[in-house]
Formats: structure tokens, sequence, C-alpha cells
């Protein structure tokens, strides 16, 4: 998959684009950025079916990588890495491709499994409820994992009690 990416920050990327690209405002980039992270992270895919290039959509509008450049797989071009450290968190395995019987756990809004040790925060490893055998506990903490997963950002959990 998109193993080849180099990951860059939304401020680094930035400063970079509008050194490029000099007739652009930043809050009109900021915004692009943004509205391409939150359409990838929707699940949202390009025309053509794959997954857009949150990077490339910026710039150029929502699109995958292929069909903005032209080329089959990324060499090193940048992607944000919000979204690198998200694929990071996947096994592999898309909703779509998988048994009925087999479907059993966390997928991100593009259908792809999510990994649920990747996904833990690690907080929670030094959560008292991290180790609860509470159904009602258990269900509330996969959930707000979850919560993290698709919506990151500081981990805040009103139920952290420190082990
Ligand atoms: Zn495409």
């Amino acid at each position: 998959m998109h193993t080849t990416y180099a990951p860059i920050s939304a401020n680094d990327f930035v400063k970079k684009f509008l050194k490029e690209n000099p007739s652009w405002k930043e809050e009109k980039i900021r915004e692009s950025l943004s509205k391409a992270a939150f359409h990838f992270f929707q699940g949202d895919s390009c025309e053509c079916g794959n997954e857009l290039w949150v990077i490339g959509s910026a710039a150029v509008g929502l699109s995958c990588f292929q069909c903005i450049t032209g080329n089959e797989t990324p060499s090193k071009d940048y992607e944000l890495e919000e979204v690198l450290e998200h694929m990071k968190r996947r096994t592999g395995r898309h909703i779509d491709t998988m048994e009925p019987s087999e479907i059993d756990g966390w997928f991100d809004d593009a259908g792809y499994e999510l990994d649920p040790v990747e996904t833990t925060p690690e907080a929670c490893y030094g959560c008292l409820f991290m180790y609860s055998q509470d159904e009602d506990m258990r269900s509330f903490c996969s959930l707000k994992r979850l919560d993290q997963v698709l919506y990151p950002g500081e981990f805040v959990c009103e139920r952290f009690r420190k082990l």
C-alpha cells in the first residue's frame, strides 16, 4: 500500500507550499488542506474509487495519487503525518473483501479494519479500567478508543483512573 510516502506536518506543508506557490493565500491553502483531510477521514474516495491523497488534494482538489500525478505509487511524495499515522493502524483488510463471519472489530469510515492494539491510546495502559472485566465498562472503553481514532486530538477520558 502507500508505504513510500514521506510524512509532513500541516504547518511544514503550508510553509513549503506557499514558497512554491506565492500567489496562494495562507488561509486558502490551510482551508483546502483541512477540507481534504476531513474528506479522507470521512472515507470519501477519488472519482476512480481510490483513496484520496490529502496533500495533493489540498492543491488541486479531491483526488487520489494516481489521478493527480499519473504515477502508480508514491516515491517519497509527501502525505500528511496524521494520515500516515492512521494508515499504520489498519490491519490491511477491508470490510468489502471479508467473509461476514470474520467481521467483528473496528473499521474506519473508509471500511478498513483497525488493529485494536495500534488504536489503544498510551494513557489506557495506566488506567484501572483498562483491565476491567465489566461488560459495560469494556464497551465504554472500546467506544472511547474508537472515537479517538476517528477524531484524533488530545486524549481526554472522563473515566480515567490512574492505576
Ligand atoms: Zn483517482
